[in-house]
């Protein structure tokens, strides 16, 4: 697979732009926002200035990220593409922002990721699948372009790392991502003050959506597959909202001989909408092939998509598309 541009091609590009407007898909997650934020501090560094674009329906950000500087953030109603050079990072394909339909006003549009279905559909594409999240890319980017590492860059490029990661526990943590990890926190994190933010410091809430999730859990084929579902109804009576269903999927992932974990959770904003995390506890599974089946996608260990089955169908959906994973060569 081809990575189109290289990072020195892409740093250059970057050197070069005039006018530069940061995105990423929508419901931006730690990966998303700690990208946006290390880049618009990386293109500081080299002199140029960059505005990020939110979507108005993704504002205002998970507390947890909200700590983060955006700068004056650009919505669907203010931004001007005209001579602009649009960098998309943890972005795998243009239907994932609501700058889709417009993507063809935009000149230059450099598209940063690490998922390996990337649909390149930049006009330059850096697309490294090997990278553990985007923050890893443009931590090389940083290098490449000779930015030194600040604890005010450092710091939210570890929270793209640690939250793509599941805290340096799926399948794509390499010694790289470790490499990452020792650099950033050399160059000054405050690894209890994000552990706090991000993982602690939990509210009743949370753990109370995580009780309804645990408790419609079910177990389908044998044990391969673990599901739950939390409905507007568990959110509102758990006090919830959907930043606080971050995390319950890490907890069915992990158990015995289950392969893949599915949690559906009901989008307030489309009633009768779900939207799925998958998470592979095999790694022999491809979840993104899963969810790529049902219109989403993703990585290999993580993936996601939105649906109005019914926990049943859905179930029924996975394990056909696992045992066809495992027709096509997969594992036994
Ligand atoms: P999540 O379960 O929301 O943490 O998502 C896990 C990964 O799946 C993310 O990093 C995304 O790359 C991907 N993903 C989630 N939802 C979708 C979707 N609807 N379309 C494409 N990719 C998705
Ligand atoms: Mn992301
Ligand atoms: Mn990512």
């Amino acid at each position: 697979m081809t990575h189109g541009a290289t990072a020195a091609e892409v740093a250059t590009a970057l050197r070069s732009a005039g006018r530069v407007i940061l995105a990423t898909h929508t419901h931006p997650d730690g990966d998303a926002i700690g990208s946006l934020v290390g880049m618009r501090l990386i293109l500081e560094a080299v002199g140029i200035s960059s505005r990020v674009f939110v979507a108005d329906q993704d504002l205002p950000l998970p507390e947890e990220l909200a700590v983060y500087d955006l700068g004056d953030v650009v919505t669907e109603d203010t931004v001007d593409f005209s001579d602009r050079t649009v960098v998309f990072l943890d972005c795998g394909n243009a239907d994932r922002t609501p700058l889709g339909p417009r993507l063809g006003e935009i000149p230059v549009l450099i598209n940063i990721d690490h998922h390996h279905d990337n649909t390149r559909f930049g006009t330059m594409n850096f697309v490294d699948a090997s990278a553990s999240s985007t923050a890893e890319i443009v931590w090389l980017l940083a290098k490449e372009l000779g930015v030194p590492l600040t604890p005010e860059l450092a710091e939210p490029l570890y929270v793209g790392l640690l939250t793509d990661t599941g805290r340096f526990s799926y399948e794509n943590t390499t010694a790289r991502s470790h490499a990452m990890a020792a650099e950033l926190i050399d160059a000054g994190v405050d690894l209890t003050g994000v552990r706090r933010r991000l993982y602690e410091d939990v509210l009743p809430a949370k753990l109370h959506l995580l009780r309804y999730a645990l408790d419609s859990m079910a177990i389908h084929g044998d044990g391969l597959l673990v599901s739950a579902r939390v409905t507007a109804e568990d959110f509102a009576a758990a006090g919830a909202t959907e930043a606080h269903a971050e995390g319950i999927i890490d907890v069915m992932r992990v158990l015995r001989g289950v392969r893949v974990a599915a949690l559906a959770r009901e989008l307030d904003r489309e009633p009768g909408t779900f939207k799925v995390s998958l998470r592979a506890a095999d790694p022999t599974v491809d979840v993104s092939a899963i969810a790529r089946f049902s219109g989403g996608g993703g990585h290999p260990q993580a993936a996601g998509f939105t649906t109005s089955l019914d926990d049943a169908e859905m179930a029924a959906l996975i394990l056909a598309e696992l045992a066809a994973q495992d027709g096509a060569g997969g594992a036994a």
